[in-house]
């Protein structure tokens, strides 16, 4: 089997290089290229014809295929359905913002955490993007848009501290200077509050951004909307998040999806108001998107700004998210909806 050069580190690429008999330096420039978004080794210009050949024969350089792409005539975002090499299929989000362009970006095909309102865990886990998929996805979408990417958000289809070890590759090969040089302050990863891993990110990557998945104000609730609190109770998951902005000095972001009648009343507000007094933190209120056959309906408007103005007044800062691509089934928890899961 060829090597698929994609998602390998720098240095294991120069060792790879070193192993052919050839000099560490190749490697960079080869590294340059993959990230650019070559998709042969033809297209390097600055390489040997006979290290080309040489190459061909023993690596490859794998690319996502892209199934499906929709553009939202709203706000230009674009929706993405990537297939793998083994027929399994991820979505990601291209979003543009006054700020720069921004990618929602997929971390496994399908997912194992089972919360009750996401689309995506509804089949289960298929399987981990290696690091070279999460990365291609970036590529893939600079090469439709023709626009650089800014900002990385690994908040689309699975659990990105299910697949740490991959993970952790992927964000430094698109902070590497050769690779995309994008900042770690403009990465943000989510996650569902998988505690062990809050502590590993916060050794590994103090300035990538942190969102934690809340989606309620005790553990009784919690538990009903998302099993993974079962494993980590409520306040040993907000202690873990004190624990992080104490060492990285960084605000987390708390994603809170509202839903009518479960989560969302004044009482409610309340509650989470005093878990979260003296955090580091910001609330995202996200009425949530409805997801066909899962029976959650989203809170009204002004009962979201109300849900708000009471945080607000505890001293927690929140903002009640603003959708974009809503035409084109864009949100969150609504990728790989209207399409199967694996194409045969
Ligand atoms: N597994 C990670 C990242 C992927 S989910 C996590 O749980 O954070 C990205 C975000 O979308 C999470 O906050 C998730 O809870 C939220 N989400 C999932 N389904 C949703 C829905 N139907 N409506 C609103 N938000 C949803």
């Amino acid at each position: 089997m060829k090597k698929n050069l994609k998602g390998i580190s720098l240095s294991e690429l120069e060792s790879y290089f070193e192993s052919l008999g050839e000099q560490k330096y190749r490697a960079k420039q080869v590294f340059r290229w993959i990230y650019k978004g070559a998709g042969s080794f033809d297209e390097m210009s600055d390489i040997s014809a006979g290290l080309k050949e040489k190459l061909k024969e023993s690596a490859e350089i794998q690319e996502l295929k892209t199934l499906d792409r929709r553009i939202s005539k709203i706000d230009g975002t674009r929706k993405y359905l990537f297939g793998l090499s083994d027929g399994n299929t991820i979505e990601s989000v291209f979003m543009k913002y006054r700020f720069g362009n921004s990618i929602c970006i997929s971390s496994q095909a399908g997912c194992r955490m089972g919360c009750a309102f996401c689309a995506s865990g509804q089949n289960g886990l298929l399987r981990d993007l290696s690091a070279g998929e999460m990365a291609d996805q970036i590529l893939k979408a600079q090469k439709d848009t023709g626009e650089k990417i800014n900002h990385v958000v690994v908040m689309g289809v699975g659990e990105p501290f299910d697949n740490y070890e991959n993970l952790s590759g992927f964000i430094k090969i698109i902070n590497n200077e050769y690779g995309l040089s994008i900042g770690m302050r403009n990465i943000t990863v989510s996650t569902c509050g998988v505690i062990p891993k809050i502590k590993s990110f916060s050794d590994d990557f103090p300035q990538v951004n942190l969102a934690v998945s809340l989606h309620a104000p005790n553990d009784i609730i919690r538990k009903g909307l998302m099993p993974v609190a079962n494993k980590y109770p409520y306040d040993e998951l907000i202690s873990a998040c004190r624990e992080y902005t104490k060492k990285t000095g960084r605000r987390i972001t708390f994603e809170y999806t509202l839903i009518a009648g479960k989560n969302d009343d004044n009482q409610h507000a309340g509650e989470l108001a005093a878990k979260l007094q003296g955090l580091l933190c910001h609330v995202n209120l996200i009425p949530v998107n409805q997801v066909s056959g899962l029976a959650f309906a989203p809170s009204a408007r002004d009962n979201a700004d109300k849900f708000r103005e009471r945080l607000q007044k505890k001293g927690i800062t929140a903002t009640v998210r603003r959708e974009l691509g809503g035409d084109i089934d864009a949100a969150c928890g609504q990728l790989r909806l209207s399409r199967p899961v694996t194409i045969n």
